[in-house]
C-alpha cells in the first residue's frame, strides 16, 4: 500500500514557493477578504483514511466545486433528460463568457460553466421544494458533516455584484432554457456557490466519485457506476475551464475548481483529494493548488494516464 502521508508532506513543502502567487478572486468582494497565503490539502481513500497537510481544516468558499454536487443531484432527479438542455463539450472560453451562449442559442456547452450550472439549478428548482436547503443537506450527507453551511456574506456579496450572472440567466431565459425566474435560479445558485467547507469535507464528499458511486462509509449508492464514469469524464474534459487541456497535461486527474481557490480531483479506485489556496491563475484555477496536484501525481506515479 502506498504511504500517502510522506508524499502529502513533501508536496506541501515543495509547493510553498507558489503560495501567494497569482490573484485572489476580487470580483466577488467578500472573497477578496481571504488571506492569500493559505494552503491546505486533504486526501481520502475509500478504506476510510484521510491524510492532511496545512490548512486542511479551515473552511473556504467552494464556489464552482458546488457544480459537481448540483449536477450529481440533477442526474439523480432527471437522469439523461439533463442533456436535452445542456452540452458536454469543453467550452474553450472563460467560465462566465456570454459569447458562446448566443452562438449556440442558449444551450450551454457543459454543466461546469456558469450558464450550465444555472440550467442545472433550474432543473433542481423545478423538482424540489426548498431546493437550496435540499442541496445543502445533500452535501452534508455526502461528507457526513452537518456543520457545512452557506456563507451568507459571500452569497449576498455575489447577489449584489453578480451582474454577469444576471445577464447570463436572463439570456438563458430569453432562449427558453430556464423554467423558473432568473432571480430564483440565481438566488439558489449563489447560495450553492457560497457553501463553506474544509478540504477534508470536500475530499470526503467526493469519495463516491472514486468508489463507483457508493459512499464508502455507509454503503449508500449516490449514483450508478455508469453515471460516476460520466461525472468523472465531464470533470476531466470541462472541470477546469479554458485551461482544461493544460490541467490534464500537468495533473492527469478528473478535477473541478472554484474561484475560492479550491480544487477537487479524483483517481477512480484510489483516492479523492482536495487542495485549497486562494490565489488563482489566469483561467481562475488555484495556482498553488494546481502545482500541488501536479506534484502529487508525479511523486505517487498515479494518475488516470
Ligand atoms: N460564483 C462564481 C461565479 O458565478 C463561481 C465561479 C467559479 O468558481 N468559477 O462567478
Amino acid at each position: 500500500m502506498i504511504s500517502w502521508q510522506p508524499i502529502i508532506d513533501d508536496v506541501a513543502r515543495e509547493v510553498s514557493p507558489h503560495i501567494g502567487k497569482g490573484k485572489v478572486a476580487a470580483y466577488i468582494p467578500e472573497l477578496a477578504r481571504v488571506d492569500a497565503n493559505h494552503f491546505g490539502m486533504a486526501l481520502c481513500t475509500p478504506d476510510g483514511r484521510t491524510y492532511c497537510a496545512g490548512d486542511a481544516s479551515i473552511p473556504f468558499s467552494i464556489q464552482s466545486i458546488s457544480k459537481v454536487f448540483t449536477l450529481t443531484l440533477a442526474l439523480q432527479l432527471v437522469g439523461d433528460d439533463v442533456w436535452k438542455r445542456l452540452g458536454r463539450e469543453p467550452s474553450g472560453s472563460a467560465f462566465n463568457s456570454l459569447v458562446q451562449l448566443e452562438q449556440e442559442r442558449g444551450i450551454p456547452r457543459n454543466p461546469f460553466i456558469n450558464a450550465g450550472a444555472h440550467v442545472v439549478t433550474d432543473i433542481i428548482l423545478s423538482r424540489l421544494q426548498d431546493a437550496k436547503l435540499k442541496v445543502l443537506h445533500f452535501v452534508r450527507g455526502l461528507c457526513n458533516n452537518s456543520s457545512v453551511v452557506f456563507d451568507l456574506a459571500v452569497a449576498r456579496s455575489e447577489q449584489a455584484t453578480g451582474f454577469r450572472n444576471y445577464a447570463m440567466a436572463n439570456f438563458l431565459k430569453s432562449f427558453g432554457n430556464l423554467n423558473n425566474s432568473p432571480d430564483a435560479v440565481l438566488d439558489a445558485y449563489f447560495h450553492h456557490c457560497s457553501m463553506s467547507m474544509t478540504c477534508v469535507d470536500v475530499a470526503r464528499a467526493c469519495l463516491f466519485l472514486c468508489n463507483s458511486g457508493i459512499l464508502p462509509e455507509s454503503g449508500e449508492c449516490v449514483v450508478s457506476p455508469a453515471l460516476t464514469k460520466r461525472l468523472n469524464a465531464l470533470m476531466l474534459t470541462c472541470g477546469t475551464y479554458d485551461s482544461v487541456g493544460d490541467f490534464a497535461f500537468r495533473v492527469g486527474l478528473p478535477a473541478k475548481s472554484g474561484v475560492g481557490g479550491g480544487i477537487i480531483a479524483v483517481l477512480p479506485g484510489h483516492f479523492s483529494v482536495c487542495v485549497w489556496s486562494p490565489c488563482l491563475n489566469e483561467s481562475g484555477n488555484s495556482l498553488a493548488g494546481t502545482a500541488a496536484l501536479e506534484l502529487l501525481t508525479e511523486k505517487s506515479g498515479l494518475s488516470i494516464f
